[in-house]
């Protein structure tokens, strides 16, 4: 699909590939009660890793004065996310103030699901619109051993029942695809969801961060994983829904509903990327894969105004270049070489994917 046979919406900020700001990922905490290998490997984080110290934690007035000037400069969408967004405490309270900023028209959340379905109907009644709940196997022991803690899936799935139950759709599951540890259950994951409605995206395990140990070869490609779905229950391409969309959607040809495919590794989707990040101490970060963001939280605390606020992020975003995943793919034999140990990154726990 050419994108620009979409139509690119409109901002007040564009960057250098006059791609606009619409999307902005605000991660709550750095913390998580999983330990997904992927992700936060239990052996770098164990009981005596030092997380970030609450003062500073952007608060709630903070992240809505924040995300209220992003909102001024073209952002439409907001994804609460973290480290585990549902370990932040009060967190409907700030979804509650966020879903009152003018101009944001959509507020998601990703998450592992471990807390969800006791918080399901509050999220709801504060003003989520709708989830992502992270699950990469129905397999109780793949499940234990990706999470890096002694759950099976069966929390997860009541979170995603109560969900469902409280209107939080459409639900989408997101499953990280690692060769030779859980390639071989994502057809009984399609299955599972399809039965239920749900949506199940697919993601090409990613080098976000130095430190879990990515290799080329365990990435399990897009392409791979279609034939394979497909090979069970055929499947046909769909239109991205959106200018800016992850994922490459397919349907079920017998009309059950659809899957996706999160290519960032072997079809990479800079070219449309409209996705700021901000860190849970108040970092800008323009790229998953950047090394560092802009500090916006000494910004306001130093007394800067709104718009002297907004003018710095105008400035960064206006200056952005990041489209990271291409250039990986352009040359697989660097990303071999370097594997993610090429140059210092910033973690997926901090900026929440
Ligand atoms: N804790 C929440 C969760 O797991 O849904 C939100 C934060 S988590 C960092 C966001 C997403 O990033 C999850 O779907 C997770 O599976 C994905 N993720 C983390 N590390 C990844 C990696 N190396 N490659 C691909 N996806 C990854
Ligand atoms: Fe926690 Fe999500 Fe990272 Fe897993 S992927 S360790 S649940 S932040
Ligand atoms: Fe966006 Fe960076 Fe990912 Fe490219 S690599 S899609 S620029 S976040």
């Amino acid at each position: 699909m050419n994108f620009s046979e979409l139509a690119k919406p409109t901002a007040s900020v564009t960057d250098k590939f006059g791609r606009p700001m619409r999307d902005l990922r605000i991660s709550v905490t750095d913390r998580c009660n999983f330990r997904c290998t992927y992700c936060m490997p239990a052996e770098i984080y164990g009981e005596r890793y030092e997380f970030l110290p609450k003062p500073e934690i952007l608060n709630f007035e903070e992240i809505e004065r924040l995300a209220r000037i992003f909102a001024g400069l073209g952002v439409t969408k907001l994804r609460i996310t973290g480290g585990e967004p549902l370990v932040r405490a009060q967190l409907p309270v700030l979804i509650e103030r966020l879903s009152g900023i003018d101009g944001i028209e959509d507020i998601a959340l990703t998450t592992n699901g471990f807390l969800l379905a006791k918080m399901a109907a509050d999220l709801k009644t504060a003003g989520l619109e709708r989830v992502t709940v992270s699950l990469d196997s129905l397999d109780e022991e793949i499940a234990k051993h990706m999470s890096g803690r002694p759950y099976g899936p069966e929390r997860t799935l009541e979170g995603i029942e109560e969900a469902a139950r409280v209107g939080l759709d459409p639900i989408k599951i997101d499953t990280v695809v690692q060769r030779g540890i859980n390639d071989h259950t994502l057809v009984d994951t399609a299955r599972y969801f399809k039965e239920r409605g749900h949506i199940v995206r697919f993601i090409e395990y990613m080098d976000v961060g130095n430190r879990n140990g990515w290799k080329l070869d365990q990435v399990v490609t897009a392409k791979e994983i279609i034939e394979k779905i497909g090979r069970e229950f055929p499947l046909e391409p769909l239109e991205p829904n959106y200018y800016g969309e992850v994922a490459t959607r397919y349907r079920y040809k017998d009309g059950s509903g659809e899957i996706g495919v999160i290519a960032s590794v072997s079809m990479p989707f800079c070219g449309d990327c409209t996705r700021a990040r901000l860190t849970t101490d108040g970092k800008l970060v323009t790229c998953l894969f950047a090394s560092s963001g802009k500090d916006l939280k000494s910004l306001m605390r130093s007394g800067a105004s709104d718009e002297e606020i907004a003018a710095e992020i105008s400035g960064i975003w206006s200056k952005r270049s990041d489209r990271y995943s291409e250039l990986r793919e352009s040359n697989t034999e660097w990303s071999k070489r370097n594997e993610n140990g090429s140059r210092p990154k910033i973690e997926m726990y901090q900026i929440g994917g």
